[in-house]
């Protein structure tokens, strides 16, 4: 019983494999990849002070091209189709907060 009151102790939730799989499909989608392009996603422990405990980190390797990788500073389960869209077009640590175009 104590490892649930562990603050540090991390259940993996249930939903992450299906959730990474909408990642995956997701990156796949908007960078236009084939089948062959592998797409690699986990959630991480983030150190940095201003962040979730958590960082989801995409890999994208490709066969013919040096390897990608984007970071969302949220926990897996927490990340979005927007957050995806916005790491993919290198926009997530810009400080446009706020705005969206309709
Ligand atoms: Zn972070």
């Amino acid at each position: 019983m104590s490892k649930f009151l562990n603050p540090f102790y991390y259940e993996r939730p249930a939903g992450v494999p299906a959730h990474a799989a909408k990642l995956k499909s997701w990156v796949r989608v908007a960078l236009r990849l084939d089948k062959k392009t592998v797409i690699s996603v986990n959630d991480l422990a983030c150190n940095q002070p201003h962040c979730p405990p958590r960082v989801t980190v995409i890999l994208v390797l490709q066969k013919d091209g040096p390897a990608r990788k984007f970071e969302i500073h949220k926990a897996l389960l927490d990340t979005n189709e927007q957050d995806v869209l916005l790491a993919i077009s290198g926009q997530s640590t810009a400080a446009s907060s706020g705005e969206t175009r309709n």
